[in-house]
């Protein structure tokens, strides 16, 4: 293993940071021993702050109406292909009740752009589900919203709010997405949930179409100075009806490899092993916790829409993915040495 690669990592691992250009450096001299190396780092930080547990959340599609239209997305506007679908209240709070039972104690209630959803319909929806389950934790995945409308959300009881930055490269941002939307707008809906008070998550594809080593470090830079609660990365998959339809996928490998590396850069972040992941590899959920992932969020969704939230070809929602297959999920875990625990997940303080 090279000198510097090894001097690099002890660094990231001692000091939580790296300049663009020794980022740039790991992602570009990843050999197998670097990789082994910036693993079992990886997994002795996670294990130091979270043992082996694996915290587990429930993710309810809402709507899968978007008036967004991301290149990469399966569910963007100029889709006609994608079956339009949105879920009302009752059934929202069916999937909270469900998935109370299996033991989930986080919701995650994602979808697209969809204008039904307004800050007065979710706040009621948020006061509900705290009020029935105060232990549990309410996390939002519903894209770019107005500072008001993150408040509201907030004051009404959202606890965290998931909005991957997707790239944190300008000119990269434009190649994936339609001029009318804006980088400067994805990051400034970042920075008010984090000073709103929301625990907040960021995140990337990995190998999206035009991303090489040089947005991949900007990244990691980006995660390193927002210091995110969460990050979700999971590999590029095209979907047939998209622009992007017909570029080809991120690797398991690259996306395992970057997991370790955010987990160095923060130890206690809160990072799923994603659907993505386990839709390219059929052990791809394990290979992300072995890498240093703590987090997974199977499908709370009722079974006849999940289909329909088709981000991707091929996305999983059955087995594992399914929030009704909790133990299989679970034994698959216990299978790797981890450990699925009933617990809101919350990230933990470092002293
Ligand atoms: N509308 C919400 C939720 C988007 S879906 C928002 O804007 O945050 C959640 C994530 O799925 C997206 O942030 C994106 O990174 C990912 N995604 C979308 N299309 C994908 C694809 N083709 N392959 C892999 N991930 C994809």
């Amino acid at each position: 293993m090279s000198k510097e690669a090894v001097v690099l990592v002890d660094r990231l691992c001692a000091k939580h940071t790296l300049d663009l250009s020794e980022y740039r450096f790991l992602i570009e001299n990843r050999t197998p021993d670097v990789v082994e190396y910036v693993t079992s780092l990886a997994v002795e930080a996670r294990r130091s702050v979270y043992q082996n547990k694996v915290f587990i959340r429930g993710l309810i599609e809402i709507s899968n109406v978007c008036k967004n239209d991301c290149l990469y997305c399966g569910i963007r506007r100029a889709n006609t292909n994608c079956q339009r679908y949105r879920l009302d209240v009752d059934e929202i709070l069916n999937c909270c009740s469900q998935g109370y039972d299996l033991g989930f104690r986080t919701f995650v209630l994602q979808g697209g752009e969809d204008g039904h959803f307004t800050d007065d319909l979710l706040c009621e929806l948020l006061r509900t589900i705290k009020w029935k389950y105060p232990d549990c934790a309410a996390t939002l995945s519903l894209g770019e919203r107005s500072r008001e409308s993150y408040k509201k959300l907030r004051d009404a009881g959202a606890d965290r709010y998931l909005l991957r930055h997707e790239t944190a490269d300008m000119a990269h941002y434009s190649k994936l997405h339609p001029s009318t939307m804006s980088f400067h707008n994805r990051m400034r809906c970042l920075f008010d949930l984090k000073e709103l008070g929301y625990q907040v998550g960021c995140g990337f594809m990995v190998g999206s179409p035009y991303q090489t080593a040089n947005e991949i470090a900007k990244d990691l830079k980006f995660i390193e100075q927002f210091e995110p609660d969460m990050c979700g990365i999971g590999p590029f998959i095209p979907q047939s009806d998209t622009p992007f339809g017909m570029e080809k996928a991120g690797t398991l490998e690259l996306t395992c490899y970057l997991l370790s590396i955010i987990r160095l850069i923060k130890p206690n972040i809160l990072l799923p092993s994603t659907t993505a992941l386990g839709t390219i590899h059929p052990k791809g959920r394990e290979m992300g916790i072995l890498a240093g992932a703590n987090v997974v969020m199977p499908n709370l969704s009722p079974q006849s829409v999940r289909k329909k939230y088709a981000l991707y070809d091929n996305k999983l929602s059955d087995g594992s993915e399914s929030a009704e297959c909790k133990a299989e999920l679970a034994a698959r875990m216990a299978s790797i040495g981890y450990e699925v625990v009933t617990d809101r997940g919350d990230i933990k303080m470092l002293p």
